[in-house]
């Protein structure tokens, strides 16, 4: 059985003031789950303050980005090694935003991974095509591509405890959710090709987050799949009851 893990990813939103009240109402409410991990992705700048609001509590906190170095002359950047300082659990690695507008690359992005399991983080890897990759059938083709690169710089053993995300590029932000059986066949894709650069015991333990308009509504039946194990929330994650209402529903009749 692999643990659910809900992430919400808060993006360039939120005063300091904004992201502690939000951080507050998690823990109240989602403190109590102990059957799921829940994770808040605050702005770099409000990690620390974020985490120092959740500590003691269950509900853990990732950043959105790091850069591979451990430290060095990289204005503007953060380190692995200072994130963690900083209380995170988790980093989120080559989110779409990243790749498209930072011209991130899948070599990239792979470094970025092996940094953060160095410095003692959990990647959150973000792995999803475009539309046009979709209609051009290219879908499996550009996920596999970006899963072998970022997989590569690892060890089997290292591999079984990154979280992968599968978010296609056009259901971000778009209100346009992929359909329970879009998203599985793709994470199914994914479990095959881990068991393939790893082990199939190595796959059956990697927990694969659906991520791209997760919502109250729809999280349920995402969930029902089997090989979906959670989600990365955008929107829906900066607002305490569509978060909550999100996690419970994906911890379905085990939260009441
Ligand atoms: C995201 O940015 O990772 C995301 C999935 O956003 P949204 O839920 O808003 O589509």
């Amino acid at each position: 059985m692999r643990r659910p893990i809900i992430a919400g990813n808060w993006k360039m939103h939120l005063t300091l003031s904004e992201a502690l009240a939000l951080a507050a109402e998690v823990r109240n409410r989602c403190g109590r789950f102990r059957q799921a991990d829940v994770v808040v992705a605050p702005v770099g700048l409000h990690v620390h303050p974020v985490a120092a609001r959740l500590e003691g509590s269950t509900i853990a906190v990732a950043a959105q980005n790091c850069h591979a170095a451990a430290k060095g002359a990289f204005t503007g950047e953060l380190s692995p090694a200072q994130i963690r300082d900083a209380g995170a659990a988790y980093v989120i690695i080559g989110h779409s935003e990243r790749r498209q507008f930072f011209g991130e690359t899948d070599e990239g992005v792979g470094k970025k991974g092996r940094a953060a399991i160095d410095h003692g983080l959990v990647p959150i890897l973000c792995i999803g095509e475009t539309l046009a990759e979709r209609e051009a059938g290219r879908m499996l083709e550009v996920v596999t591509r970006q899963l072998d690169a970022a997989l590569a710089p690892l060890t089997p053993e290292e591999v079984a405890d990154v979280v992968i995300a599968y978010e296609p590029v056009w259901a971000i932000g778009t209100g346009r959710t992929a359909t329970p059986a879009q998203a599985q066949e793709v994470h199914a894709a994914i479990r095959r090709r881990v068991a393939e650069k790893t082990s199939p015991a190595i796959a059956e333990r990697v927990r694969i987050q659906y991520g791209g308009s997760v919502k109250p509504d729809n999280i349920a039946t995402l969930m029902a799949e089997p090989d979906i194990d959670g989600a990365l929330v955008g929107g829906a994650s900066l607002e305490a009851n569509s978060f909550v209402q999100i996690v419970t529903g994906a911890l379905g009749a085990e939260s009441n």
